[in-house]
């Protein structure tokens, strides 16, 4: 694991993401609950805009983060809240809360003409007539949807 972490920070540019491993290979041997690097620079991506804005805006601190996560985006929740407690150590967004909101998968059945959840998003078929259903409404997103903030004084 410690390779492996290793590794990762020779292959990351973004300071936060390498500073996070770094904590992440100094600080924690088990293994499970080492989220995955591909989380790590999600949670690092994702505070970097919200950090960026908030900026923008005079915030004083940031309480809390809402994003939407569709199923098909390959991000493990409790890695990325895991991540983000870490990630977010330090800057204006320190304590706050990722609050995670999860998309169900979608897609278009061009069969029966309307909306439909396939009962495995590894198999893209209708679950009514079995049709192939290439076409996905949701379940790829991962947006930023907004944050809870602290503001002491408006700015004029
Ligand atoms: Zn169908």
């Amino acid at each position: 694991m410690r390779r492996f972490l290793d590794n990762a920070i020779e292959s990351y540019s973004w300071n936060r993401a390498v500073n996070c491993v770094r904590l992440y290979s100094g600080r924690f041997l088990d293994y499970k609950r080492c989220p995955s690097v591909h989380e790590v620079s999600i949670a690092a991506s994702i505070a970097e805009g919200v950090c960026e804005e908030a900026s923008k805006q005079g915030v004083d601190h940031v309480d809390a983060v809402h994003v939407r996560i569709g199923a098909m985006a390959g991000v493990v929740k409790d890695s990325l809240s895991f991540a983000w407690d870490v990630v977010v150590a330090d800057t204006l967004l320190a304590g706050s809360r990722l609050q995670i909101e999860e998309i169900p998968l979608t897609v278009y059945c061009p069969a029966c003409e309307t909306e439909r959840t396939p009962t495995s998003p590894a198999i893209l078929v209708c679950p009514v007539c079995q049709a192939p259903t290439p076409r996905i409404l949701s379940g790829r997103e991962m947006q930023v949807v907004g944050m809870e903030v602290s503001v002491a004084v408006p700015h004029r």
